[in-house]
């Protein structure tokens, strides 16, 4: 592997949001959230966690990596699904501390490990004197249970 590119440190406002030097902003846990965003429509399709690690390999592969907390790992999407999100483009907000991503899902299309497009397959609706979840979209591409087995099944 060669040696990673190192981000430009971070100096005052007008540097961040208007000079070319990226800059972004981890949390003091190490992290930046990233949203994928499907390039050819803009439909917002999931949004995990990247360390420093996670972006590099990202930008490096031209495949999204992640961090996940709930296995301190940096994990490809598509691992074990076969479910890559190939990278067109990584932008940044103002403030640089969001990554977003415009991907061209491979496989099946289903960037949720629940099997279908989009992890937000859900809007949230008031019915009958409570807050409901109506499923938008939520047709399922592949079946988790045969994809992932018995795994944690999140990438
Ligand atoms: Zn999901």
């Amino acid at each position: 592997m060669s040696e990673a590119a190192r981000f430009a440190s971070r100096s005052g406002i007008a540097e961040i949001e208007e000079t070319d030097a990226f800059a972004p902003k981890f949390s003091s846990d190490g992290l930046i959230p990233a949203i994928a965003v499907d390039a050819a429509s803009g439909d917002v399709l999931m949004f995990a966690w990247m360390n420093a690690e996670a972006l590099q390999a990202t930008l490096r592969t031209g495949e999204a990596h992640f961090y996940s907390r709930s296995r301190k790992r940096l994990w490809k999407k598509g691992e074990s699904s076969g479910e890559v999100l190939e990278v067109e483009r990584v932008l940044t907000d103002c403030d640089q501390d969001v990554i977003l991503l415009q991907v061209v899902p491979q496989g099946r299309g289903a960037a949720c490990h629940t099997g279908r497009r989009s992890c937000f397959y859900r809007k949230v609706k008031y019915e009958n004197g409570a807050w409901k979840l109506e499923p938008v979209g939520a047709e399922r591409l592949f079946d988790p249970a045969l994809v992932y087995g018995k795994s944690d099944g999140t990438a």
